[in-house]
């Protein structure tokens, strides 16, 4: 829980929260999942797939 606090906190300084492939925001419930995600739902899906 401590994690997923300080990952909302980067997201709100900006830094953080953004698929590093596409740029495009992850949504706060796959961070919620997942607070180390660094891929959105489709990137991350078309990586697992390789
Ligand atoms: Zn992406």
């Amino acid at each position: 829980m401590q994690r997923i606090h300080a990952a909302l906190a980067r997201i709100r300084s900006g830094d953080y929260g953004l698929c590093t492939v596409c740029e495009e925001e992850i949504a706060i419930r796959r961070l919620e999942t997942d607070p180390v995600a660094m891929l959105c739902i489709a990137c991350a899906s078309r990586q697992e797939q390789r």
